[in-house]
């Protein structure tokens, strides 16, 4: 469990600094999930953008009937789901829980750290 300020446990297995936090954040009064990388880059990411890129199963699959789909069902939006905890996967990986109950994304390092260079 992440509470505001947590620092991941580095098993003997060190990967890169680049994918490797020395520290997360979680925000919730801002909904941001911060990163600091062991390189030294800092990474904050909006719930908003984290939600619609959950790479759980579901929404991976949701995400490409969504984009084919020509009349999608209006779902919640994404705006109105916050970010409700954070918990550490082992050293690789951080699990995110959502204010409706999802709780099946599992954000490894290497992720997020794409995600970030990606913007
Ligand atoms: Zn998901």
């Amino acid at each position: 469990m992440v509470s505001d300020s947590a620092t991941p446990a580095h098993g003997a297995d060190v990967s890169s600094d680049r994918t490797t936090p020395s520290e997360l954040k979680l925000k919730r009064a801002e909904q941001e999930l911060r990163v600091t990388w062991r390189d030294g880059r800092e990474s904050v990411f909006s719930a908003v953008r984290l939600r619609k890129n959950c790479p759980c199963a579901t929404c991976r699959t949701e995400r490409e009937t969504q984009s084919t789909d020509l009349l999608p069902v209006l779902k919640q939006a994404p705006s109105e789901i916050s970010l409700a905890n954070a918990r550490l996967v082992g050293s690789y990986a951080v699990q995110l829980v959502w204010s409706d109950g999802h709780d099946a994304g599992i954000y490894d390092y290497k992720y997020l750290r794409a995600m970030d260079e990606d913007s």
